[in-house]
């Protein structure tokens, strides 16, 4: 029988031999520096000339890994593979589909600590940051599989005398999946898998910081016995095979996490019914965030500053859940600021490999750009009191930055960073700070530090976001415990690891038999 659901556990670092775990991972992930990797199409191997090359952020000149590139026409014969695969793939029964996902759980665990190794390398992810990517990893094939056990008989509806009436779920299709770079392997395991799981096959594209990882988890799904076809690994720019596969009229969904900027163009794009179109294609869209953690004036305050600096500079703030607004209540703005500045200013940055450094690089130039970019802006609308330098001279490193007193509709409040920089704006009281923190486009996660039950209730009413959180930060949701996604123009609200993620992935068909 299954096993009941539980969370992959962190790796407690302080214990030596979990150390000597981790660096036994990065040994073996050094001895396959620079390797390249292949496509995967219909089970076969791919090599092509032009190929995408991946570097350490910390580390520029170091070559991850070298991954051949798709063409259009290698990405139409990888959608040709998948519709053929769908064909049995659709029909294989939901238990020898979870069984895949848990055995590919399985593989990973005992691979763990490369695995991370890996994302401290390809991403720049410190050791906790890469660990707890790999455990989401691990979770999202262990909770999915377990879903669509679930799921599989359907949903039981009425029948009248002499009736049989079924209601149940089947698979969509052909997906085109586009993950993000900021959880290299947890979400995108997990987008692909979900739709693998529920009966669909798809083109993975990978993202092009991050497509090592990648390879190396498609290697895992087809030990795992994934028949051919049903995975098709295609990296490729969006330009070249992006565009085109979101407009096929044989694409039956697009799963995507990135960009608002990318998400609202797939969602655009996808809308249009092409000639020979038979569906209206569907959009799963996880995007960005600008999400705010509300300090109270009855609050503890080390929690609070604890929780702001731990969201907002975890992974270098990488995180579309990450905390880039502080709204604090005037009566205690001064306290949070000055213990939020004093903890940033502790926090060691360098070399992820070294777990010490509680913070890594950024992911590439045009990040490092960007960011610094946002905090010359911060500069001139606010009060910089933390950090603000960057040095890209071997790897993208940016300080933790603070910015304070900033109007809550100046640029650094609004438009999302994506890097380890968070802006502090007063309110003249709690009501104010909810009004504060809901003034965006966004919505996805949001903290709230008080110990007045009653303001509990008025945020759980008030405050627009998918994940709301009580006296804690706003990153580092769980699988199966706190479903993940957001409102507005964070996304379509699909909640990864949630009870009904899976569903997005299916169409509902009733059956009735007359007796
Ligand atoms: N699920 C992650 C968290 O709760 C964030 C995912 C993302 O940044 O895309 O922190």
């Amino acid at each position: 029988m299954v096993q009941p659901y539980r969370h992959e556990p962190f790796t407690d670092f302080t214990i030596e031999e979990n150390r000597k775990a981790y660096l036994a991972g990065l040994k073996t992930v050094e001895r396959y520096l620079g390797n390249e990797y292949d496509l995967l199409i219909g089970g076969e191997r791919v090599t092509t000339a032009k190929k995408l090359v991946s570097y350490n952020p910390a580390n520029k000149n170091e070559v991850i890994g070298r991954v051949s590139l798709a063409n259009r026409g290698l990405a139409e014969t990888a959608m040709q593979a998948a519709q053929e695969a769908f064909k049995t793939w659709r029909k294989t029964k939901a238990e020898v589909r979870a069984d895949i996902l848990f055995k590919a759980a399985a593989i990973i665990r005992r691979r763990k600590h490369e695995f991370s190794a890996l994302l401290t390398k390809e991403a720049g992810k410190p050791w906790r940051e890469a660990d707890a990517d790999t455990a989401e990893a691990i979770d999202f094939l262990e909770y999915y599989a377990r879903q669509m056990i679930k799921l599989k008989d359907g949903v039981p509806v009425e029948s009248r005398p002499n009736e049989y009436n079924r209601y149940h779920y089947i698979p969509l299709g052909v997906g085109v999946i586009i993950p993000p770079w900021n959880f290299p392997f947890a979400i995108m395991a997990g987008t692909t898998v979900a739709a693998i799981v529920t009966g669909n096959t798809v083109l993975l594209k990978p993202a092009s910081n991050t497509p090592i990882v990648a390879a190396k988890f498609v290697e895992v799904l087809q030990e795992a016995g994934l028949p051919k076809g049903v995975l098709n690994f295609i990296p490729g720019s969006g330009s070249e095979i992006g565009d085109y596969l979101v407009d096929h009229k044989n694409t039956r969904f697009i799963s995507f996490t990135g960009s608002r900027d990318v998400g609202v163009r797939i969602n655009e794009r996808a809308s249009k019914v092409q000639e020979g179109q038979i569906w209206l294609k569907r959009v799963i869209a996880e995007m960005g965030g600008k999400d705010t953690i509300v300090v109270d004036s009855e609050a503890d305050l080390e929690l609070a500053a604890q929780s702001i600096v731990t969201s907002a500079f975890g992974f270098s703030g990488q995180k579309c859940s990450a905390c880039s607004r502080a709204i604090v209540v005037e009566e205690v703005y001064e306290k949070v600021l000055a213990r939020v500045i004093e903890l940033t200013k502790a926090l060691k940055m360098g070399d992820p490999t070294n777990v010490s450094n509680f913070m890594g690089p950024v992911i590439d130039q045009s990040a490092y750009e960007k960011i610094m970019n946002y905090i010359e802006i911060g500069k001139s609308e606010g009060r910089l009191v933390a950090g603000g330098k960057g040095d890209s001279s071997t790897g993208y490193f940016i300080e933790p930055t603070v910015v304070a007193d900033l109007a809550p509709d100046c640029r650094l409040m609004q438009e999302e960073i994506f890097g380890p920089v968070v802006g502090f704006t007063k309110a003249k009281d709690f009501d104010q700070a909810i009004q504060m923190a809901n003034q965006t486009d966004y919505g996805l996660t949001g903290a709230v530090i008080t110990r007045n039950r009653e303001k509990i209730q008025k945020a759980r009413e008030d405050f627009h976001v998918g994940n709301l959180y009580f006296n804690r930060g706003c990153t580092g949701a769980i699988v199966g415990y706190q479903p993940f996604g957001g409102f507005n123009m964070s996304g379509t609200d699909s909640k990864a690891g949630g009870p009904d993620y899976l569903l997005l992935h299916m169409q509902a068909q009733t059956t009735s038999e007359m007796f």
